[in-house]
């Protein structure tokens, strides 16, 4: 059994500064006010107007966009993921994949309990002895759905017959698709305090580095 550490990738190309992207927003946004004769080269004036686009809930102009992020989470996080229904998809299949093969490793892979442990407010104040027990426990768990999955497997049962036993933990790569509005919808739901602490985990770190690459379109969002 293999521990991973969830993360993201973020796919699509994001010009310097996130200029090419305010200037695309800001082209097609204008159209409605004919204010194309405001439009400045170097993308000041794109900044304010997606600014004033956003305060004035015009959000629909930021529907002309696009960003594709791949995820590195387990199971349990990218079935929340796909309740998203204005975004595409592409996630690894259980039923293609068989864990037993050498390249697959040979060995299921999970992703680390530890930092969804760290971020849960409830589980805070918790003596780190109590913590080790619990990811000792959530260990032997995966320790045994692994043994069970290989068993099925040399038994003659197919990935996707063996599948049934894979725990939640178990790690998957996602790529969401959808536009700015929608990853602002999901950034609001998946980071909030409430969250579940694992989509939050990288949820966060992906929503600041968009604050830190595309200016204006995230910076509301807390
Ligand atoms: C803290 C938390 C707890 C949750 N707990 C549960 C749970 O216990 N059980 C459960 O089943 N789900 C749960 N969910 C998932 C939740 O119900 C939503 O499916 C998920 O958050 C997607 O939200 P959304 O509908 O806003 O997003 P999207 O599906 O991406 O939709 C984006 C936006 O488009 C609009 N929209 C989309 N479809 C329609 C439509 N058909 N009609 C009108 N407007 C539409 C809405 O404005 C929506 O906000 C939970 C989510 C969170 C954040």
């Amino acid at each position: 059994m293999n521990v991973m550490k969830a993360g993201y990738e973020i796919l699509t190309p994001i010009s310097e500064g996130g200029k090419e992207e305010l200037q695309m927003i800001e082209r097609i946004g204008r159209v409605c006010y004919k204010s194309e004769d405001k439009i400045t080269e170097d993308g000041e004036s794109a900044k304010k107007f997606v600014r004033m686009l956003i305060n004035a809930h015009h959000e629909a102009m930021i529907e002309h966009s696009t960003l594709s992020v791949m995820f590195t989470v387990d199971r349990g996080v990218s079935h929340e993921m796909v309740r998203h229904r204005i975004a595409s998809f592409a996630q690894e299949s259980t039923r293609y994949v068989n864990y037993s093969k050498d390249k697959y490793g040979s060995e299921i892979n999970v992703i680390d309990l530890a930092p969804g442990i760290a971020l849960d407010r409830r589980m805070q104040d918790m003596p780190a002895e109590t913590i080790e027990a619990i990811l000792n426990e959530w260990e032997l768990a995966m320790l045994d759905a692994e043994k069970h999955y290989m068993k099925m497997i040399e038994l003659g049962a197919t990935a996707q017959i063996a599948r049934s036993v894979l725990p939640n933990s178990t790690k998957t790569n996602i790529t969401i698709t959808a536009n700015y509005r929608e990853w602002r919808n999901y950034f609001r739901l998946r980071t909030a305090s409430d969250a579940h602490p694992q989509i939050r985990e990288v949820s966060v770190a992906l929503l600041n580095e968009l604050k830190e690459r595309i200016p204006v379109i995230f910076d509301d969002i807390a």
